[in-house]
């Protein structure tokens, strides 16, 4: 058993990162010190400049907000401005072979989906303005007394003994500076040579498993957008032989492109896309554009937390291809919480932050695999895929076509855990009209081979 450590009035802390998970930390961090009646110092460090445009300001991410990311923000009293959103989107539009099935947000109460550019807009746009989404909750956590350091960090030392200090190294490469922390926050992402360097310290961490995805960002006019994309989000789930899946996002005059692959994706998966059916013809794809190869989180981190130093947002757990920005919302709470109120000592990280995120986020995403491979099941055979769809267009208000519907805005929206989303799709009458359907054309099938 670790040796109790608190934080008291005047203790530094250090977050590497200055994503979504770093600028929430600072939040909620200040927000609890405030209600135990103790002052902090705090500090983040990040070398990115989010108000630069492409890669160089970008956190590198689709950007999709989901309605339930606002609702816990609204109750933060973090209100995200207009002019830090690029579009509000009316809805999905899921392509599975040669059906499609618009999920509209009008038919989902109270859901809005907005999109954000994560740095000042892809590489080659002109916004004068600042539109950045991380800037934005940078500066807030700079307003409510966080400083900024804008140095990288390059190296942590942990102490021999947990009374003392974490010592971290940071500033220009050639030119180290160290300081001091009570506590460290590693919310440095999963795009870094950091996470390695946390796991050759020994103290048992092993960073998320990843896998690369394609990103691409170009200008193609808001009325082509319109025209060949309307106002939703695109999800493609192609029977191909490098993609697992597709979206195309319309963000004002831009749109976005991600597309996953069966394994890590390379620039070559973007010729597979852009001969698929749906995409053909709509997407020309020789002006410049923005694009880059990050990483997603496919597993939680090992034992992302010793004493003083934890681990939150990509760098920890995160929510199964779905809301990484809300799962850095969540484990920032749960981090700040343990900190202030349990303590910043391996066994409190163990017995509060871990315990709640394996409730919240690590148990859930043993549904949500599940329910992505029997997608991926779904959507590599025909007949079955079209036979849920056909289903989900029904538009009488019967049970079955209004549950399919309900499972499927979910797993696009993320909005609710997947405990519930699996619980919704175990529906005996859903069973029954699926099995309905896919005699139905099965018969039709044989029917027309016999002739
Ligand atoms: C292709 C793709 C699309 C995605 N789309 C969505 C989406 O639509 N909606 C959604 O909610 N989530 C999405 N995600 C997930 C989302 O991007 C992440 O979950 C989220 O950004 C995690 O936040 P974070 O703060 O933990 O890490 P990051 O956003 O990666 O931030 C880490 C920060 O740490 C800084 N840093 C790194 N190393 C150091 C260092 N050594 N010193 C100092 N600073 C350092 C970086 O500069 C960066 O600013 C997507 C992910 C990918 C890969």
């Amino acid at each position: 058993m670790t040796q109790e450590l608190k934080l008291e009035s005047g203790a530094r802390i250090a977050s590497i990162g200055g994503g979504p998970a770093g600028s929430f930390f600072a939040h909620f961090i200040h927000k609890f010190a405030k209600q135990k009646g103790i002052q902090l110092a705090t500090t983040i460090f990040d070398g990115k400049d989010f108000l630069q445009k492409g890669p160089r300001g970008c956190n590198l991410c689709a950007g999709v907000l989901a309605e339930s990311l606002f609702q816990k923000l609204k109750v933060e009293g973090i209100d995200l401005p207009e002019n830090r959103i690029i579009s509000r989107v009316e809805g999905y539009t899921m392509h599975v072979d040669s059906e499609n099935l618009p999920l509209m947000c009008s038919d989902n109460k109270n859901d809005s989906i907005a999109t954000v550019f994560r740095g000042n807009g892809p590489r080659f746009s002109t916004y004068q303005e600042v539109i950045s989404f991380d800037d934005f909750l940078l500066k807030r956590a700079q307003e409510a007394g966080t400083k900024i350091n804008s140095w990288p960090v390059w190296d942590i030392q942990l102490p021999e003994n947990a009374d003392q200090t974490i010592i971290i190294s940071y500033g220009p490469k050639d030119n180290l500076r160290k300081t001091e922390a009570d506590l460290v926050v590693g919310a440095f992402g999963v795009n870094t040579y950091l996470m390695q360097k946390i796991k050759d310290l020994g103290f048992g961490y092993s960073p998320p498993s990843t896998l690369s995805i394609f990103q691409a960002e170009l200008k193609l006019g808001r009325e082509n957008i319109l025209e060949n994309f309307g106002k939703t989000i695109h999800v493609y789930m192609p029977r191909a032989k490098t993609i697992r899946y597709a979206t195309v996002i319309p963000k004002g005059d831009y749109i976005t492109i991600t597309v996953i692959g069966k394994k890590d994706a390379t620039k070559d998966i973007l010729q597979e896309f852009l001969s698929l059916r749906d995409i053909q013809g709509k997407i020309p794809f020789c002006q410049p554009h923005c694009f880059c190869l990050p990483k997603i989180t496919v597993s939680p981190a090992k034992k992302p937390f010793t004493d003083r130093l934890v681990m939150i947002g990509d760098a920890s757990y995160s929510r199964h291809y779905k809301n990484g920005i809300e799962s850095a919302f969540l484990t920032a709470r749960l981090a700040a919480e343990t900190a202030i109120f349990y303590g910043v000592d391996a066994t409190s990280f163990k017995n509060y932050y871990h315990r709640q995120a394996k409730r919240q986020i690590i148990r859930d995403n043993a549904y949500g695999r599940l329910l992505f491979s029997i997608s991926d099941l779904i959507s590599a055979v025909p007949i079955l895929a079209q036979a849920h769809l056909q289903l989900a267009k029904k538009q009488q208000e019967s049970r079955a076509p209004k549950k399919i519907r309900f499972i499927l805005w979910n797993m696009f929206t993320g909005n609710i855990p997947y405990r519930n989303i699996f619980k919704a799709s175990l529906d005996f009458s859903l069973h029954l009209s699926l099995l309905f359907n896919t005699l139905v054309l099965f018969v039709r099938k044989l029917k027309k081979n016999i002739r």
